[in-house]
């Protein structure tokens, strides 16, 4: 299977400048949620909207850079992650083109993840990113954002080495809110912060219910946290 990639340059305007001194120490995947992927692209470099991310994935797997890596895009908006606010400025963003849960969400193809693939193992090799800061939209803005949603195979990614995946623990967290907090959740919704988890590490069943499978899942997760370095 072919391991590069051709990355074409279609330009946004939507971009400024880095804080100097901070790291890029996070990866952010998104889908459009857009009916088309014409529409994304329009509406990603519109100066007006103010909107934009470093690539946009076709779902036949064609890879556009809109933004260059060292200049901060706008994708990320309010969110959070461990204690940090500014994800734009610490983080390369992706867009998955996908109608999304608004309008007719579907499967990520075959092509489409094989480039994704391709692509982040290549911005984590450049980049001090640990595994558990390789986020979804819906991570870092759970009050907001459900994308890249429940059909995003987080699992076969960590597989590949983009990400992590955590072992089913045992039994729960001793407290939920700060195995959430700890993960690097804003908490501040509980329900939400949830359903969130789920849609990333428990993704068969999402409805933001601390059921024991999920406590379980959570568990496994901070134990995979607390094992990972950074
Ligand atoms: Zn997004």
């Amino acid at each position: 299977m072919s391991t590069s990639l051709t990355i074409e340059d279609y330009p946004s305007p939507n971009f400024d400048a880095r804080e100097a001194g901070t790291p890029i120490d996070m990866l952010v995947i998104h889908y459009t949620g857009m009916p088309s992927g014409e529409e994304a692209l329009a509406r990603l470099t519109d100066i007006e909207w103010e909107v934009s991310a470093h690539y946009i994935i076709a779902e036949d797997g064609r890879v556009l850079r809109l933004v260059a890596e060292e200049h901060r895009a706008w994708h990320a908006g309010v969110s959070y992650w461990r204690g940090h606010r500014n994800i734009n400025a610490r983080s390369i963003g992706i867009e998955l083109v996908n109608p999304g849960h608004e309008f007719g969400y579907r499967p990520f193809p075959e092509a489409q993840m094989r480039a994704l693939e391709i692509l982040a193992t290549d911005i984590l090799s450049r980049y001090p990113i640990p595994p558990r800061n390789v986020v979804g939209h819906s991570d870092i803005a759970p009050t907001r954002k459900n994308d890249p949603g429940e059909l995003f195979d987080w699992r076969s990614l960590a597989g590949k080495g983009i990400g992590h995946w955590p072992e089913r623990a045992t039994h729960g967290p001793d407290n939920i809110m700060d195995a959430l907090s700890f993960i690097g959740y804003d908490i501040q919704d509980y329900a939400l912060a949830v359903a969130t988890f789920q849609r990333h590490f428990r993704p068969m069943e999402v409805h933001g219910v601390t059921d024991p499978d999920t406590q379980c899942w959570l568990q496994g997760t901070v134990e995979l946290c607390e094992r990972a370095e950074g």
